[in-house]
Protein backbone atom coordinates (compact mmCIF):
# COMPACT_ATOMS: atom_id res chain seq x y z
CA UNK A 1 0.00 0.00 0.00
CA UNK A 2 1.01 2.95 -0.94
CA UNK A 3 -0.05 6.51 1.11
CA UNK A 4 -2.60 9.20 0.39
CA UNK A 5 -0.52 12.37 0.33
CA UNK A 6 -2.40 15.21 2.50
CA UNK A 7 -0.90 18.27 0.56
CA UNK A 8 -0.41 20.97 3.03
CA UNK A 9 -0.18 23.36 0.08
CA UNK A 10 -3.40 22.14 -1.25
CA UNK A 11 -5.38 22.45 1.56
CA UNK A 12 -3.78 26.02 2.42
CA UNK A 13 -4.53 27.34 -1.19
CA UNK A 14 -8.10 26.25 -1.00
CA UNK A 15 -8.36 27.95 2.39
CA UNK A 16 -6.47 31.24 1.54
CA UNK A 17 -9.26 31.38 -1.39
CA UNK A 18 -11.81 30.93 1.05
CA UNK A 19 -10.49 34.02 2.91
CA UNK A 20 -9.75 36.35 0.20
CA UNK A 21 -13.27 36.22 -0.53
CA UNK A 22 -13.78 36.65 3.04
CA UNK A 23 -11.55 39.70 2.83
CA UNK A 24 -13.31 41.30 -0.14
CA UNK A 25 -17.17 40.58 1.22
CA UNK A 26 -16.55 42.42 4.16
CA UNK A 27 -14.54 45.48 2.55
CA UNK A 28 -17.07 47.94 3.39
CA UNK A 29 -17.07 47.51 6.58
CA UNK A 30 -13.69 45.98 8.09
CA UNK A 31 -10.43 45.56 6.70
CA UNK A 32 -8.46 43.26 8.33
CA UNK A 33 -5.49 44.63 9.68
CA UNK A 34 -2.10 42.45 10.99
CA UNK A 35 1.34 44.32 11.70
CA UNK A 36 4.68 41.91 12.15
CA UNK A 37 7.34 42.46 14.84
CA UNK A 38 10.74 41.53 13.99
CA UNK A 39 13.87 41.97 16.48
CA UNK A 40 17.21 41.48 14.92
CA UNK A 41 18.00 39.94 12.07
CA UNK A 42 17.80 36.29 12.17
CA UNK A 43 17.44 34.84 8.45
CA UNK A 44 14.92 32.39 9.03
CA UNK A 45 12.83 35.09 10.69
CA UNK A 46 12.68 37.26 8.28
CA UNK A 47 11.80 34.79 5.52
CA UNK A 48 8.98 33.33 7.84
CA UNK A 49 7.85 37.32 8.58
CA UNK A 50 8.05 38.16 4.91
CA UNK A 51 5.96 35.24 3.92
CA UNK A 52 3.37 36.48 6.19
CA UNK A 53 3.21 40.20 4.83
CA UNK A 54 3.43 38.47 1.31
CA UNK A 55 0.23 36.19 2.50
CA UNK A 56 -1.42 38.89 4.09
CA UNK A 57 -0.90 40.96 1.43
CA UNK A 58 -2.16 38.88 -1.41
CA UNK A 59 -5.12 38.11 0.43
CA UNK A 60 -6.27 42.07 1.19
CA UNK A 61 -5.33 42.46 4.30
CA UNK A 62 -3.43 44.83 5.73
CA UNK A 63 -0.16 44.60 6.53
CA UNK A 64 2.30 46.35 8.22
CA UNK A 65 6.25 44.99 9.26
CA UNK A 66 7.97 46.73 11.85
CA UNK A 67 11.48 45.76 12.19
CA UNK A 68 13.71 46.77 14.77
CA UNK A 69 17.04 46.29 15.62
CA UNK A 70 18.46 43.58 17.95
CA UNK A 71 19.57 46.21 20.48
CA UNK A 72 16.11 47.50 20.96
CA UNK A 73 15.34 47.33 25.19
CA UNK A 74 12.52 45.15 26.45
CA UNK A 75 10.72 48.39 27.40
CA UNK A 76 10.71 49.73 23.71
CA UNK A 77 9.09 46.39 22.47
CA UNK A 78 6.57 46.87 24.91
CA UNK A 79 5.45 50.33 24.49
CA UNK A 80 5.46 49.08 20.83
CA UNK A 81 3.26 46.66 21.52
CA UNK A 82 0.91 48.44 23.69
CA UNK A 83 0.69 51.32 20.28
CA UNK A 84 -0.60 48.30 18.19
CA UNK A 85 -3.19 47.38 20.75
CA UNK A 86 -4.08 50.40 20.68
CA UNK A 87 -4.65 51.08 16.97
CA UNK A 88 -7.69 50.46 15.10
CA UNK A 89 -6.47 49.42 12.25
CA UNK A 90 -4.58 46.41 13.57
CA UNK A 91 -6.56 43.33 14.70
CA UNK A 92 -3.88 40.85 14.93
CA UNK A 93 -0.19 41.56 16.95
CA UNK A 94 2.01 39.01 16.07
CA UNK A 95 5.84 38.94 17.64
CA UNK A 96 8.19 37.10 15.73
CA UNK A 97 10.16 34.38 18.11
CA UNK A 98 12.97 33.65 19.32
CA UNK A 99 13.43 37.54 20.55
CA UNK A 100 17.07 38.47 21.90
CA UNK A 101 18.56 37.06 25.17
CA UNK A 102 17.65 40.17 26.99
CA UNK A 103 14.09 40.36 26.33
CA UNK A 104 11.53 38.38 28.71
CA UNK A 105 9.72 36.57 25.75
CA UNK A 106 6.67 35.69 27.57
CA UNK A 107 6.79 39.17 29.28
CA UNK A 108 5.95 40.58 25.98
CA UNK A 109 3.68 37.81 24.79
CA UNK A 110 1.62 38.56 27.85
CA UNK A 111 1.59 41.95 26.83
CA UNK A 112 0.00 41.33 23.87
CA UNK A 113 -4.11 42.15 23.80
CA UNK A 114 -5.54 38.90 23.80
CA UNK A 115 -8.10 40.18 21.64
CA UNK A 116 -5.47 40.75 18.68
CA UNK A 117 -3.47 37.52 19.31
CA UNK A 118 -3.63 35.76 16.25
CA UNK A 119 -0.69 33.37 17.54
CA UNK A 120 -3.06 32.55 20.39
CA UNK A 121 0.31 31.74 22.86
CA UNK A 122 -1.45 34.56 25.25
CA UNK A 123 -2.04 32.46 28.48
CA UNK A 124 -5.93 34.11 28.33
CA UNK A 125 -6.33 32.16 24.76
CA UNK A 126 -4.50 29.14 25.83
CA UNK A 127 -6.69 29.29 28.96
CA UNK A 128 -9.83 29.34 26.69
CA UNK A 129 -8.69 26.84 24.43
CA UNK A 130 -8.24 24.07 27.18
CA UNK A 131 -11.66 25.40 28.52
CA UNK A 132 -13.18 24.52 24.94
CA UNK A 133 -14.42 28.25 24.53
CA UNK A 134 -14.18 30.28 21.49
CA UNK A 135 -10.62 31.54 21.01
CA UNK A 136 -7.78 32.06 18.71
CA UNK A 137 -6.02 28.70 18.51
CA UNK A 138 -2.23 28.42 18.03
CA UNK A 139 -1.76 28.51 14.21
CA UNK A 140 0.30 25.02 13.59
CA UNK A 141 -2.03 22.82 15.62
CA UNK A 142 -5.14 24.48 14.44
CA UNK A 143 -3.12 24.21 10.61
CA UNK A 144 -3.25 19.92 11.73
CA UNK A 145 -7.02 19.89 12.67
CA UNK A 146 -8.04 21.54 9.57
CA UNK A 147 -5.49 19.36 7.39
CA UNK A 148 -7.44 16.31 9.81
CA UNK A 149 -10.85 17.41 8.79
CA UNK A 150 -10.32 18.53 5.13
CA UNK A 151 -8.65 15.26 4.59
CA UNK A 152 -12.06 13.02 5.98
CA UNK A 153 -9.97 11.46 8.46
CA UNK A 154 -11.92 9.95 11.11
CA UNK A 155 -10.99 11.43 14.86
CA UNK A 156 -13.96 10.39 16.52
CA UNK A 157 -12.53 7.22 18.84
CA UNK A 158 -9.35 7.24 17.12
CA UNK A 159 -6.02 6.42 19.15
CA UNK A 160 -4.15 9.46 18.43
CA UNK A 161 -0.22 9.76 19.39
CA UNK A 162 1.18 12.54 20.00
CA UNK A 163 4.96 12.72 20.10
CA UNK A 164 6.75 16.56 21.54
CA UNK A 165 5.49 18.27 24.19
CA UNK A 166 6.42 22.29 23.05
CA UNK A 167 3.82 24.79 24.37
CA UNK A 168 3.39 25.83 20.86
CA UNK A 169 2.67 22.26 19.32
CA UNK A 170 2.73 19.29 21.10
CA UNK A 171 0.21 20.19 24.22
CA UNK A 172 -2.25 22.20 22.48
CA UNK A 173 -2.72 19.91 19.77
CA UNK A 174 -2.84 16.74 22.05
CA UNK A 175 -5.41 18.76 23.59
CA UNK A 176 -7.30 19.52 20.60
CA UNK A 177 -7.61 16.40 19.54
CA UNK A 178 -9.56 15.20 22.71
CA UNK A 179 -11.96 17.90 22.85
CA UNK A 180 -15.35 17.35 21.85
CA UNK A 181 -15.37 18.91 18.34
CA UNK A 182 -15.31 17.99 14.78
CA UNK A 183 -11.37 16.48 14.40
CA UNK A 184 -11.12 15.63 18.10
CA UNK A 185 -12.88 13.49 20.26
CA UNK A 186 -9.97 10.96 20.37
CA UNK A 187 -7.89 9.36 22.76
CA UNK A 188 -4.71 10.93 23.41
CA UNK A 189 -1.50 9.64 24.46
CA UNK A 190 1.66 12.07 24.61
CA UNK A 191 5.13 11.13 24.47
CA UNK A 192 8.36 12.81 24.90
CA UNK A 193 11.75 12.23 25.58
CA UNK A 194 11.09 10.55 29.09
CA UNK A 195 8.38 7.97 27.64
CA UNK A 196 9.82 4.52 28.72
CA UNK A 197 8.82 2.41 25.79
CA UNK A 198 7.76 4.99 22.47
CA UNK A 199 7.26 2.47 20.03
CA UNK A 200 4.94 0.71 22.53
CA UNK A 201 2.65 3.75 22.25
CA UNK A 202 3.48 4.61 17.97
CA UNK A 203 2.76 1.14 16.54
CA UNK A 204 -0.68 1.31 18.27
CA UNK A 205 -1.68 4.44 16.59
CA UNK A 206 -4.40 5.29 13.95
CA UNK A 207 -3.25 8.76 14.22
CA UNK A 208 0.45 10.00 14.64
CA UNK A 209 1.21 13.47 14.92
CA UNK A 210 5.09 13.85 15.34
CA UNK A 211 6.80 17.45 16.55
CA UNK A 212 9.51 16.61 17.85
CA UNK A 213 12.49 18.07 15.74
CA UNK A 214 14.72 14.89 14.80
CA UNK A 215 15.10 14.54 11.39
CA UNK A 216 13.68 11.17 10.34
CA UNK A 217 13.01 9.89 13.52
CA UNK A 218 9.88 7.65 13.16
CA UNK A 219 10.82 4.65 11.25
CA UNK A 220 8.30 1.95 9.04
CA UNK A 221 8.88 -0.74 11.92
CA UNK A 222 7.45 2.01 14.66
CA UNK A 223 4.09 2.39 12.95
CA UNK A 224 1.32 0.37 12.06
CA UNK A 225 -0.17 -0.02 8.65
CA UNK A 226 -3.33 1.98 7.97
CA UNK A 227 -1.94 4.84 9.99
CA UNK A 228 -2.76 8.42 9.05
CA UNK A 229 0.85 10.49 9.67
CA UNK A 230 0.75 14.19 10.39
CA UNK A 231 4.86 15.57 10.43
CA UNK A 232 4.97 18.70 11.92
CA UNK A 233 8.87 17.93 11.78
CA UNK A 234 10.92 20.91 10.09
CA UNK A 235 14.89 20.19 10.09
CA UNK A 236 17.81 21.65 8.21
CA UNK A 237 19.61 18.50 6.96
CA UNK A 238 21.76 20.03 4.08
CA UNK A 239 21.62 22.54 1.41
CA UNK A 240 20.33 21.56 -2.43
CA UNK A 241 22.13 22.05 -5.72
CA UNK A 242 20.46 25.61 -6.03
CA UNK A 243 21.56 26.26 -2.68
CA UNK A 244 18.21 26.28 -1.03
CA UNK A 245 18.42 24.33 2.71
CA UNK A 246 17.40 20.85 2.38
CA UNK A 247 14.67 19.73 4.56
CA UNK A 248 13.27 16.34 6.34
CA UNK A 249 10.59 15.72 8.49
CA UNK A 250 10.38 14.18 11.74
CA UNK A 251 9.09 11.30 10.09
CA UNK A 252 11.32 8.77 7.67
CA UNK A 253 8.62 9.47 4.88
CA UNK A 254 10.09 7.46 2.08
CA UNK A 255 9.50 4.22 4.17
CA UNK A 256 6.63 5.49 6.42
CA UNK A 257 4.40 5.98 3.19
CA UNK A 258 4.47 2.47 2.10
CA UNK A 259 2.58 1.44 5.70
CA UNK A 260 0.33 4.58 6.05
CA UNK A 261 -3.29 5.10 5.24
CA UNK A 262 -2.22 8.72 4.59
CA UNK A 263 0.48 11.15 5.36
CA UNK A 264 2.19 14.44 5.07
CA UNK A 265 5.02 15.42 2.93
CA UNK A 266 7.90 18.24 4.21
CA UNK A 267 7.51 20.55 3.02
CA UNK A 268 4.50 21.31 1.24
CA UNK A 269 2.22 19.27 4.78
CA UNK A 270 1.85 21.34 7.96
CA UNK A 271 4.27 24.08 6.94
CA UNK A 272 1.98 26.09 4.43
CA UNK A 273 -1.10 25.72 7.04
CA UNK A 274 0.25 27.49 9.89
CA UNK A 275 0.70 31.07 7.81
CA UNK A 276 -2.67 30.18 6.35
CA UNK A 277 -3.80 29.62 9.60
CA UNK A 278 -2.77 32.89 11.37
CA UNK A 279 -4.15 34.51 8.23
CA UNK A 280 -7.91 32.94 9.04
CA UNK A 281 -6.99 34.29 12.85
CA UNK A 282 -6.33 37.52 11.61
CA UNK A 283 -10.12 37.87 9.76
CA UNK A 284 -11.87 36.38 12.35
CA UNK A 285 -10.16 39.20 14.77
CA UNK A 286 -11.40 41.75 12.46
CA UNK A 287 -14.82 40.74 13.22
CA UNK A 288 -14.58 40.23 16.53
CA UNK A 289 -14.22 43.86 16.19
CA UNK A 290 -16.32 45.36 14.01
CA UNK A 291 -19.06 43.07 16.08
CA UNK A 292 -19.59 40.66 13.00
CA UNK A 293 -18.26 37.43 14.59
P1 LIG B 1 10.59 21.77 20.76
O1 LIG B 1 10.11 22.94 21.53
O2 LIG B 1 12.04 21.55 20.60
O3 LIG B 1 9.94 20.46 21.40
C1 LIG B 1 10.29 19.18 20.93
C2 LIG B 1 9.54 18.16 21.75
O4 LIG B 1 9.85 16.90 21.22
C3 LIG B 1 9.90 18.15 23.21
O5 LIG B 1 8.74 17.99 23.98
C4 LIG B 1 10.81 16.93 23.34
O6 LIG B 1 10.67 16.25 24.57
C5 LIG B 1 10.29 16.02 22.23
N1 LIG B 1 11.34 15.15 21.71
C6 LIG B 1 12.52 15.53 21.15
N2 LIG B 1 13.23 14.45 20.80
C7 LIG B 1 12.50 13.37 21.15
C8 LIG B 1 12.70 11.99 21.06
N3 LIG B 1 13.81 11.47 20.52
N4 LIG B 1 11.74 11.17 21.52
C9 LIG B 1 10.61 11.66 22.07
N5 LIG B 1 10.35 12.99 22.19
C10 LIG B 1 11.29 13.83 21.72
O7 LIG B 1 10.02 21.77 19.27
P2 LIG B 1 8.69 22.44 18.62
O8 LIG B 1 8.81 23.89 18.65
O9 LIG B 1 7.47 21.78 19.15
O10 LIG B 1 8.91 21.96 17.11
C11 LIG B 1 8.98 20.59 16.78
C12 LIG B 1 9.27 20.45 15.29
O11 LIG B 1 8.20 21.03 14.58
C13 LIG B 1 10.52 21.19 14.82
O12 LIG B 1 11.11 20.47 13.76
C14 LIG B 1 9.99 22.50 14.30
O13 LIG B 1 10.81 23.09 13.31
C15 LIG B 1 8.68 22.05 13.71
N6 LIG B 1 7.65 23.10 13.64
C16 LIG B 1 7.03 23.24 12.45
C17 LIG B 1 6.04 24.18 12.31
C18 LIG B 1 5.34 24.30 11.00
O14 LIG B 1 4.72 25.30 10.73
N7 LIG B 1 5.39 23.26 10.17
C19 LIG B 1 5.70 25.00 13.39
C20 LIG B 1 6.33 24.82 14.62
C21 LIG B 1 7.31 23.84 14.72
P3 LIG B 1 11.10 16.87 26.00
O15 LIG B 1 9.99 17.85 26.33
O16 LIG B 1 11.13 15.73 26.90
O17 LIG B 1 12.42 17.57 25.77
Amino acid sequence: MSAKIISGTETAKAIKEELKKEVAALADKVVPGLVTILVGEDPASQSYVAAKNKTAHALGIHSEQKTLDAETSEEDLLALVEKYNNDEKIHGILVQLPLPKHIDEAKVLNAINPDKDVDGFHPVNVGRMVLGEQCFLPCTPHGVLELLARSGVETSGAEVVVVGRSNIVGKPVANLMLQKREAGNATVTLCHTRTKDMDFHTKRADILIVAAGVANMIKADQVKEGVVVIDVGVNRIGVTESGKAKLAGDVEFESVKEKAAAITPVPGGVGPMTITMLMKNTVQSAKQFAGLA
